[in-house]
Order: C-alpha cells, then structure tokens, then sequence
C-alpha cells in the first residue's frame, strides 16, 4: 500500500442539516482514531454554506476540515443576490472550495468565470477544488484530451497559487451513475492532466489530482492500482458517514 498523502473529500451537495452534524462527527472521530494505521489520509467535507459556521464551531478538529461547494467571483461584499463571497466563506470557516463541478458548468458556469471564482478564492487563502471533466458526448467523440486542456488552459495561469489548487477529474457521466472508468484508460488520463497541468502552470511537480465520479466502498480499491491518484472526491456516498467511512477502510485494506 501507498506511503503518499491521500485525500479523501466529500460533497455534500445541496444535502444536509443542522442535525446532520452527528455525520461529520462520526467522521472526525474515525479520522481522529485512525491516525496511526491511516496517517497518510487528509479528509475534508465540503458542505451546504448555511452549516459551515455551526458545524466548524461545534467540530474544533485539526483531522477533518470543512469546505464550501462554489463561491462567487467577488471576494468581499457587494450587491450580488443571494451569493456567497470567498471572503464570507473563509470567515464562517471554510477551509476549501469546490469549483467548476459540473453541476455548476451546466447551470452556466464558464471557464471565465470558474477562473475568476478560483482567483477570489485564492486572493482569500482558500484551497480550491478544481473540477474539470468531459461530458459522454465528448467521450464519444473523443474529445476528452480537448475538453480537459480548454478547462485547465482557460481557467488556471502560471500567476496562480498553484500550491493551493487540487484538480479533481470528475467525468460528468460517471458523477452520481454508479459508472467508472476503465481503470487503464484513467490512468493515461490522469497522467495527461498532470502533464498539461505543469506544462500550463510552467512547475515542475504537478497539483495533487483527485478522482471523483461513483466512487464507493466496492470500488475504491480498484483506483489502488493507479498510483498517480492522489485522492477522492465523493459525492452521494459522503452524505453517511458509514459509506464515507468505508470508502476508506477499504482503500486501504
Ligand atoms: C460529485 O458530485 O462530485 C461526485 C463525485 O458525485 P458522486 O460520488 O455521487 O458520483
């Protein structure tokens, strides 16, 4: 098994409430009491904005941080309806973001507009969760290779704190379909993005990449083989803390 740092990060999406903090605190404590058979594992919760606040006081954890789901491109205050700053976020107490998932993407969101997100939420020392990933059409037609560099060209520069970024290559068909990709096939993809990441960015050791599209306690251990995987992101499987638990146990088994 792997010595490297692995992460494992949950998506909450539009999930969750004040009671739900039994979840993360079952969590935090399996992290907490796993320390020593699991020291190379980092995990994170990326929750509905209204909970950060509540939860992170309740939570005072150096094992689990809490994250958000999306930002708006603005970093402080102004009047943008119903939007959430980087600024607001790092003080109700995220530590992360998630930005560019494709939930996201098809509600608008363009590579502009995910690199100005992915600015102001530097520009507030929050860590960004990149998500980039083709749609089934796109595989179709062969266009993953295509639809990955536009995203990472578009929305990431050399000015950035790459040191602050985690990509997370999430193919939009497998997110939340119970499908995965060929494993060997992921694994040629992965080293493509790390390779266009260090070629954009002009560094030498690529941002950690994650995967993120159904992964679950039967399949996790399959990504093992693929060494260039620096961690999960985990959507519906995050929201019970037995599953999200699992997912871990079992990679490491
Ligand atoms: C996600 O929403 O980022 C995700 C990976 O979802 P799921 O694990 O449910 O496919």
């Amino acid at each position: 098994m792997t010595n490297k740092l692995k992460y494992f990060i949950g998506n909450w999406k539009m999930f969750g409430d004040f009671n739900d903090f039994k979840i993360v605190n079952k969590i935090n404590k399996f992290t907490q009491k796993s320390k020593n058979i699991l020291k190379k594992k980092k995990v994170i919760l990326c929750l509905p904005n209204i909970l950060i606040y509540d939860f992170n006081k309740k939570l005072k954890s150096k094992f689990l941080s809490l994250g958000a789901q999306n930002c708006h491109p603005h970093d402080k205050y102004g009047p943008y309806t119903g939007s959430v700053s980087s600024f607001m976020l790092k003080k109700a107490g995220a530590k992360y973001v998630i930005l560019g998932h494709s939930e996201n993407r098809s509600e608008g969101d363009s590579n502009i507009l995910i690199r100005e997100k992915i600015v102001s939420a530097l520009k507030q020392k929050l860590n960004v969760i990149f998500c980039i990933g083709e749609t089934l059409k796109e595989k179709k037609l062969n266009k993953t290779n295509f639809v990955l560099n536009q995203q990472i060209k578009h929305s990431l520069s050399k000015k950035i704190n790459f040191n602050k970024i985690i990509i997370a290559y999430e193919p939009v068909w497998s997110i939340g379909t119970n499908k995965i990709p060929n494993i060997s096939e992921l694994k040629v993809i992965i080293k493509f993005i790390k390779n266009k990441l260090k070629k954009t960015l002009k560094i030498k050791k690529s941002p950690l990449v994650l995967y993120g599209g159904s992964v679950n306690s039967n399949n996790v251990k399959l990504f093992s083989d693929i060494k260039e995987i620096d961690g999960f992101l985990i959507g519906g499987a995050s929201q019970s803390s037995n599953k999200f638990i699992d997912i871990i146990k079992n990679y490491y088994k």
